[in-house]
């Protein structure tokens, strides 16, 4: 890591989602596809509805019946046909979702109509096609409903159950391995002995994953020893995606870098001008990508916020790039110094002329500060400079991921 040849932020943004490569499409079972990419276009394959639906409880009739008292000749629950055909004087029973018999023109609401026994008084007006939803009004067969590149969401899950698709074609999500690493770090369940820490960044760098879509990132963890951190290397050569935690920058101990050496990886970037994490690194090893991230927990915490996320979303098919809102200070800030700065920030919502969001800043000591942080829903951006921001001033902020606004 050298000063000359660090990137900015958003060139160092930029070389990740370059170099992250969109993954070949799988067929998936429809009920796990939520939140994935579609890999293909979803054509309707009938109409919907595919009969004229009632669309209220009530009374299948003819136009000329208005204001007149007829006998009820049927009864049609939902999935039920009435065979007959409705003669003018007639009128049948019909729930909501039943097919409308031959010879309806139109539907008459239930609370319209008196009913007596087995009589029915019927409305003076009533509209013809009133409360028939027509075949193929939602949708015609041959309709494409779904484009490529669309999210899966709850609501394109129904629309293709109901046409019997049951399995689609989608970007399935990067496979993902962890290793931290660190003589520091306490074997897992057990107590740290003096001069000991727990890890911390392996559970949080798994609960981002998680929020990712990747449910079970695989783990290892490394002492600070070149062979042995390419031996976990080694073992997550298949896996799309590998994150190392610590031993990035550049301490007598810091060895992710000869590691990589030696595992044959090509160097894309080390070293971001930026606060927290610095020593932020990506490298590349045929069509798997490396992130070496700082073992500071919030410059960690940024690094896969800021970048190993945007991997995940290029390589998953979605937008890489997430938006950034804009908000205002609640409290006057001096940045130092001559990097753009991250800083955990708590947004919420602020009601007024014109409402805005209004983002606390909760900066910790230092980054390995998460103390202050965990009460953050989101990243302050501030650009590089000396100048103060005063409170109520214009602030540029990314939401953490999957946590409703506010939050
Ligand atoms: P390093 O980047 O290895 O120099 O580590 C920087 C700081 O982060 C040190 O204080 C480490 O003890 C701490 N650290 C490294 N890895 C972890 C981890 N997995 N969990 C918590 N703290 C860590
Ligand atoms: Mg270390």
């Amino acid at each position: 890591m050298d000063k000359e040849t660090m990137l900015n932020p958003e060139e160092a943004l930029n070389r990740v989602v370059q170099s992250a490569n969109l993954l070949p499409p799988r067929t998936i079972a429809l009920r796990d596809a939520c939140g994935l990419t579609l890999a293909e276009a979803i054509v309707a394959a009938a109409d919907c509805p595919p009969f004229r639906r009632a669309m209220m409880d009530g009374y299948a009739v003819r136009v000329a019946d208005a204001g007149r008292t007829l006998p009820v000749v049927g009864e049609i629950p939902a999935g039920s046909v009435w065979d007959g055909e409705l003669a003018i004087g007639q009128c049948v029973e019909i729930m909501t979702g039943a097919p409308c018999p031959a010879g309806t023109e139109a539907v008459v609401q239930k609370e319209r109509v008196r009913r007596r026994g087995n009589q029915a008084t019927l409305p003076v007006s009533i509209e013809p096609e009133q409360n028939i939803a027509p075949p193929g009004s939602d949708c015609r067969a041959g309709q494409r409903i779904l484009d490529p590149g669309a999210t899966v969401t709850p609501l394109a899950i129904a629309a293709m159950a109901s046409f019997g698709i049951a399995a689609v074609q989608v970007v399935p999500r990067p496979t993902l391995g962890i290793i931290t690493t660190g003589g520091e770090l306490a074997a897992e369940g057990r107590p740290p002995r003096q001069g000991q820490i727990r890890n911390s960044n392996g559970p949080m760098l798994r609960a981002m994953a998680q929020l990712q879509g990747i449910q079970d990132p695989r783990q290892l963890h490394a002492a600070d020893c070149p062979e042995l951190i390419l031996q976990a290397l080694e073992s997550m050569a298949r896996l799309d995606i590998v994150l190392l935690t610590g031993g990035v920058s550049v301490g007598t101990y810091d060895m992710v870098p000869e590691a990589l050496i030696q595992y044959g990886a090509e160097p894309i970037f080390h070293g971001v001008k930026q606060k927290p994490g610095k020593p932020l690194l990506l490298a590349r090893k045929n069509r798997q990508l490396i992130f070496g991230l700082p073992g500071n927990p919030l410059a960690c915490h940024l690094g896969f916020h800021r970048y190993v996320a945007a991997a995940i979303r290029k390589a998953s098919g979605r937008a890489a790039m997430m938006p950034r809102s804009r908000g205002e200070l609640a409290q006057a800030m001096r940045p130092k110094g001559g990097r753009t700065h991250f800083i955990p920030g708590r947004a919420e919502y602020a009601t007024g002329a014109p409402a805005s969001w209004r983002v606390e800043v909760l900066p910790g000591v230092s980054s390995s500060d998460i103390f202050r942080g965990c009460r953050a829903n989101c990243y302050i951006e501030l650009p590089p400079g000396e100048q103060t921001l005063e409170a109520g001033s214009t602030c540029f902020f990314t939401w953490f991921d999957g946590l409703p606004w506010g939050a």
